[in-house]
């Protein structure tokens, strides 16, 4: 059986005062979601906070974005040497704000995709394990083109690794749509494109299909998350606005518990 993750993206967003209030409030609730994986993302100026006040809560951290290469004149970025250094145990790659940001300097996506299975490789040898976002634009939603997007960045991501390295990965299905829209994706939309994902790596190995954790992310609140993690193939959610909230965020947590 898979064990739910729920990650929580903060975004650019918090200080040193409000991330205190918040980390304490989560851990004042973590018994009643003990079951449950649990990884935070601040921006990596806050990950020695975040990581004092998580270690041996059994809860994990990570940032939002790591570099594709090991060192050097990388002026602004991170490696994944680095967030070893400071225990970081999974990592974002390739968010749509991320890619947003890339996309303004013109950057063909296929080539970002190859970007996006490079970072990959770099938090697999380090040992951390990256959540890599994948879904499509609304354009591309309106054009019925959610299954050849979200394809491609797979499809890419197993060639360059090859299918093994997916064992060490967790997938989120990332419609760019419902990302801080308020529009989530229905549970039944969100299944079928999390069972196309799962059927196409079963299509190269079933057992590591059958163990891969694939999130959905796309404004989940403590309202909508139980029937979305009720469906078979959703492991979990990527949540962005509602992991700033305490409440909210812990009402999503305990909906990830499985009975
Ligand atoms: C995200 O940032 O990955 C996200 C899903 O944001 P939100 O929950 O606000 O839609």
């Amino acid at each position: 059986m898979r064990k739910p993750l729920v990650a929580g993206n903060w975004k650019m967003n918090g200080s040193s005062a409000s991330n205190k209030l918040l980390l304490d409030a989560i851990l004042a609730q973590r018994d009643s979601f003990a079951s449950v994986d649990v990884a935070l993302f601040p921006p990596a100026l806050y990950i020695q906070q975040v990581q004092s006040a998580l270690s041996g809560t059994g809860m994990y951290w990570g940032t939002q974005n790591v570099s594709q290469f090991d060192s050097g004149a990388y002026t602004g970025e991170i490696s994944a040497a680095m967030l070893h250094d400071f225990s970081c145990q999974y990592v974002l790659i390739g968010h749509s704000e991320r890619r947003c940001l890339y996309a303004e300097l013109n950057l063909d996506q296929v080539f970002l995709d190859h970007i996006i299975a490079e970072k990959y490789e770099m938090s697999v040898k380090h040992g951390i394990t990256p959540i890599i976002c994948i879904g499509e634009s609304p354009e591309e939603h309106s054009m019925g083109r959610t299954e050849e997007m979200v394809a491609r960045l797979m499809d890419i991501v197993i060639a360059q690794q090859g299918v093994e390295m997916l064992s060490k990965v967790v997938l989120a299905y990332e419609p760019v749509w419902a990302i801080g829209t308020g529009k989530t994706a229905s549970p039944e939309w969100a299944q079928d494109v999390h069972s196309f994902m799962r059927q196409r790596v079963a299509k190269h190995d079933a057992k590591i299909a059958a163990s891969l954790r694939i999130l959905y992310g796309g404004s989940v609140k403590g309202n909508n998350a139980a029937p979305l993690f009720a469906k078979p193939d959703i492991d979990g959610g990527l949540i962005g606005g509602g992991s700033r909230d305490a409440d909210e965020f812990v009402k999503i947590c305990q909906a990830a518990v499985q009975n």
